[in-house]
């Protein structure tokens, strides 16, 4: 969690806006969610591009979780889709949401190389490869959960000719965008150029980090299509599973970021407080990496400045994480994986010495 600077008053002047708004009645919204909300969503993702925005469609979600969970469903139970990829490591939820609607074979690509701490692409593709037909993938957009390590466009490149020869289907979980680059158009750069190479795909979007609005839970999963003639059908098969699942989307989360998406004045302003938080989770990582190399702490610790987002996977063991929140109190996945907007100038000196009491000990 994070303290948004600017977020408050924006949000006290549209929610105020939105209360007082006498069509806010507490009535259902329509099962797909919002239409300006999705709208507002589809044009986000694709930056206003016409020719992708008449190709796509969209379904307000219950956030993230949500909008995988209704696409993952779609595939299982209308495509009759067996076969999953998901990183390794990924979110563990993609794997959970994926048992539960019984997916026969749940697989993992390679993804992080632990000697190096970096993204281990040869062995990814490889994996890729050896993918049987009609297989989905389950890509992160950007800042990679858990490890913080996106791929360079260039590896994007080589990523899509492999996904394309072996004709997976493409999903893409986008929980961060703004928060890799700072930038919401950089940062779903991997998306626009699978959609320009060709592929339909579904992506997840969430709303719950970039606006700061987890409780009130804001995703829609948005789909491109090769022809615009099959969104009717898409939107119909969307409506039955949403219906049986959530019926309905709240409605408050979503008319704030639908009137800020809507309107260009509070989309710069909320651009700007994005590109402001990502600026400092990256200004606190430089901290703590030039902490690390003043103790000497051995090993080597550039990867914590080279991932992205809000979380690192500093390459401490089960053992070591266990120590920082038993010794320390400070608290870690077993992992490894450190939520980097908990690091402060305040603290960063602290956190840093414990690092390296648990590195040397
Ligand atoms: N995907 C990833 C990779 C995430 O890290 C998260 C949230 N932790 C989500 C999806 C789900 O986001 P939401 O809270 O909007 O459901």
């Amino acid at each position: 969690m994070f303290v948004f600077p600017n977020k408050v008053c924006m949000y006290v002047k549209i929610e105020s806006a939105i209360l007082s708004n006498t069509s806010l009645l507490h009535e259902y919204l329509p099962i797909a969610g919002s239409p300006k909300f999705r709208e507002g969503a589809i044009n986000l993702l694709w930056g206003g591009d016409k020719e992708l925005i008449a190709r796509s469609g969209g379904v307000q979600a219950l956030g993230g979780t949500g909008a995988l969970r209704l696409g993952l469903e779609f595939l299982r139970s209308r495509l009759h889709y067996e076969t999953v990829y998901v990183s390794k490591p990924t979110w563990a939820n993609h794997i959970g949401i994926c048992k539960s609607l019984l997916y026969p074979n749940i697989k993992e690509y390679k993804y992080w190389d632990d000697k190096l701490r970096c993204l281990d692409l040869d062995n990814m593709l490889q994996d890729l490869n050896a993918a049987p037909d009609r297989s989905v993938v389950l890509l992160h957009a950007c800042a990679h959960n858990p490890t913080g390590m996106d791929p360079t466009a260039e590896q994007w490149h080589r990523i899509a000719e492999v996904v394309k020869a072996k004709k997976m289907f493409v999903f893409f979980d986008c929980a961060y965008q703004g928060f890799s680059s700072g930038d919401v158009d950089l940062d779903v750069a991997a998306v626009r150029l699978f959609a320009k190479l060709g592929f339909e795909m579904f992506v997840a979007q969430s709303f719950s980090k970039n606006f700061g609005l987890y409780s009130e839970r804001v995703g829609q999963l948005t789909y491109l299509v090769q022809s615009a003639d099959m969104l009717p059908r898409l939107a119909s098969n969307f409506s039955t599973i949403v219906r049986q699942i959530w019926s309905n989307p709240p409605a408050h989360g979503s008319a704030i970021v639908s009137a800020v998406l809507n309107d260009q004045v509070l989309t710069n302003e909320w651009k700007e407080t994005v590109k402001s938080m990502a600026g400092r989770i990256q200004a606190m990582r430089r901290l703590l990496f030039d902490r690390l190399v003043a103790l000497k702490t051995p090993g080597t610790w550039d990867h914590i400045v080279k991932q992205n987002g809000m979380f690192s996977f500093t390459g401490l063991d089960a053992n070591q994480a266990d120590y920082l929140i038993n010794t320390h109190h400070i608290y870690l996945m077993k992992d490894g994986r450190i939520n980097m907007c908990a690091i402060t100038t305040r603290n960063v000196d602290y956190v840093a010495e414990c690092i390296h009491d648990a590195v040397v000990k």
